[in-house]
């Protein structure tokens, strides 16, 4: 016989679904704004081109969004409000490549939980639409509706089966402002997409489709037009595209600051930390920058699922992140001469790392070695490097001049015509003379080549030098004859700003001459019909952005004719930049080319482009005067 055991009743009972589900819906459903985000990116995953948003009582009475994306079919419709009902990813290993803006599923479930739903939606395929009315997770109503492709949801009296989350809610204003923000996010990474916001039937938004630039200047005001720097660099590893203000337009709070990981908005102390610290001493300490960027990245190396809003994310490596980062906003800065100086190397316990390494590996290494930069140094009739109709290749004249200037020396004759006057005569008895042709030269921190001379060594900076060779070459080229255009299979239309598109229009021709053939189309648009033929496709509205800036950076110099100016700003704009690795071949040829030129020693701009140290200086800094 079995021992007479005392009767436990069982304490363990399932949460009946809707309260289940309004548990869970507090943890995506928080405030008004939190719905407007999971809509709005709902319509941008299902492929709209046209998302509105319409809010009444700041949500908390009404929130609606119509799309005119892909749409649901009936049971699809009926679908979506079930907890972890989604289309977008299958199986767990999609996690990792997600590309869409929602996966988990659970918006839908969430709003069905605490508010009052309407939706109607339309596929391309069905005749009829479906219009479903949902409450406390239950589905009230199902009936077939006439429906335009797309969906149009409706979420009404948010909590109001939650008083307590109802009392929580802040006043009107605040969460407007919350709601505000969310959409802004939404749109200022969509600029393909048109995006309205109406709120208590006041139009407070109407987004035209157009450029990122021009995105930014809806949301965030036109003041900002005109004083947005591009920043864009491209590896292996991660791309970062967008734009940061000058310096000038930094405030005294913090606000206008937008990072994206793959098109998604993020929040991360660290990453602003990286592009504070590139406008270091730019910028008052107590003062922000303006940013907005996107950084694209291999999904499989972002966690983008740590915290259910999906605000915080974790990155496999942030190190590298944070290099780049930084690296991009200082050479973006620099490239506008808005900073003095031109570091931007990476940390070097950073350059060790072998992501960072990746760009360099041999295939990506062909890849770069096709980019623009590149090919100046090492291919004819480029832009870089346009053939002259009255001089040989001044590669050849260079060397002659290098030449011809150790032979006069040697004979005890100083070349009239030498390239090098600007610099001591340097001894020629050292028998190991030798020509830039096979001088030793060496990089150092990326921006400095150095080449031995008979009595020293002569340190020549990289940017400097370029500049001047592409100066001269463009200036010659516009005189005598126009670089090569290459016309575009697929010409790139470009929208600008009215007072871009005034200044563009003052540089047209001239810019014909250089190798750009633009013309207007319509108000401020304009078609670029082909360019130089180093400038890659894909990359010409980039390209124009940056030589317009370039261009009004130099405005303020009257005593320069427009050709003047506008040389200067392509020499400035396509020169090799300090920090950029080169290789041997590549500094054998920018030397090459520097003492080709007519006036080597200084940019346009009458900086330096090389120093000399003698040795007799180098002893007399070791040992003092003899
Ligand atoms: P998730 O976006 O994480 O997949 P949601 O709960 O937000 O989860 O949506 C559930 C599903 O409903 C989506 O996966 C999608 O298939 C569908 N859906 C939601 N909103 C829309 C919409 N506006 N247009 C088309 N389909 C939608
Ligand atoms: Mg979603």
């Amino acid at each position: 016989m079995a021992a007479k055991v005392d009767f436990v009743p069982d304490k363990i009972t399932l949460l009946p679904d809707n309260i289940a589900n309004q548990i869970a819906a507090g943890e995506v459903i928080q405030r008004p704004a939190s719905a407007v985000k999971e809509l709005l990116e709902n319509a941008v995953d299902a492929g709209a081109t046209e998302i509105k948003l319409i809010i009444a009582d700041a949500g908390k009475s009404l929130i609606q969004v119509i799309d005119n994306g892909s749409g649901m079919s009936g049971t699809d419709a009926r679908m979506s409000f079930e907890r972890h009902a989604t289309s977008k990813i299958k199986t767990i290993e999609d996690l990792f490549h997600i590309r869409t803006m929602g996966f988990r599923g659970e918006a839908l479930a969430s709003i069905a939980a605490v508010a009052q739903v309407e939706l109607k939606t339309k596929t391309a395929e069905d005749e009829t639409g479906v219009y479903i009315e949902v409450e406390n997770s239950m589905v009230k109503k199902q009936e077939p509706v006439a429906a335009p492709m797309g969906t149009s949801i409706a979420m009404k009296n948010l909590f109001f089966n939650v008083p307590a989350r109802r009392n929580f809610l802040k006043s009107n204003n605040a969460e407007m402002r919350h709601i505000v923000d969310e959409f802004t996010r939404v749109a200022m990474s969509f600029p393909e997409i048109l995006f309205t916001l109406t709120a208590n039937n006041q139009q407070l938004f109407h987004l035209e489709t157009g450029s990122l630039k021009q995105r930014i200047v809806q949301l965030l005001g036109n003041n900002y037009n005109a004083k947005l720097v591009t920043v864009k660099e491209d590896t292996d590893y991660m791309n970062i595209y967008g734009f940061v203000g000058k310096p000038e337009t930094a405030k005294k709070t913090r606000g206008d600051q937008y990072f994206f990981v793959n098109n998604r908005f993020i929040k991360s102390a660290y990453l602003n930390h990286a592009v504070m610290n590139a406008y270091q001493e730019m910028i008052p300490t107590d003062s922000f920058p303006m940013y907005v960027l996107f950084i694209d990245l291999d999904p499989t190396v972002v966690d983008v699922n740590v915290h259910p809003t999906k605000q915080e994310i974790k990155f496999e490596d942030e190190k590298i992140i944070y290099a780049f980062v930084q690296a991009a906003i200082k050479h973006a800065l620099a490239q506008f001469s808005v900073t003095p100086t031109l570091d931007f190397d990476l940390d070097a316990s950073i350059q060790q790392l072998s992501s960072v390494q990746q760009p360099f590996t041999q295939e990506n290494r062909s890849a770069a070695a096709a980019g623009s930069i590149f090919k100046g140094f090492t291919q004819k009739n480029q832009a870089h490097f346009i053939e002259k109709s009255d001089r040989s290749d001044p590669i050849a004249i260079g060397l002659k001049h290098w030449k011809d200037f150790y032979e006069s020396r040697e004979s005890g004759v100083v070349s009239q015509d030498s390239t090098l006057t600007s610099i001591d005569p340097i001894q020629i008895s050292d028998s190991r003379l030798k020509t830039i042709e096979d001088a030793e030269l060496t990089q150092l921190l990326n921006t400095y080549i150095t080449i031995s001379s008979s009595n020293g060594f002569l340190l020549i900076h990289q940017q400097a030098a370029h500049e001047r060779v592409l100066y001269e070459q463009l200036k010659a080229a516009s005189k005598d004859k126009p670089v090569a255009t290459q016309r575009s299979m697929f010409p790139v239309t470009l929208e600008l700003a009215p007072a871009d598109a005034a200044v563009l229009e003052e540089i047209m021709i001239d810019l014909q001459q250089l190798g750009y053939s633009i013309e207007p189309f319509g108000k401020n648009s304009f078609v670029i019909q082909g360019t130089p033929a180093d400038v890659g496709p894909g990359n010409e509205k980039h390209i124009i952005d940056i030589l317009l800036e370039q261009y009004k950076h130099f405005s303020n110099e009257v005593k320069f004719s427009k050709r003047e100016k506008l040389v200067r700003s392509l020499a400035r704009q396509q020169s090799i930049k300090s920090g950029v690795r080169l290789t041997e071949k590549e500094m054998r040829r920018l030397v090459m080319d520097l003492f080709a030129c007519e006036q080597s020693n200084v940019t346009p701009d009458g900086n330096p482009t090389y120093l000399e140290f003698k040795q007799e200086q180098l002893e007399k800094m070791f040992r003092g005067p003899l």
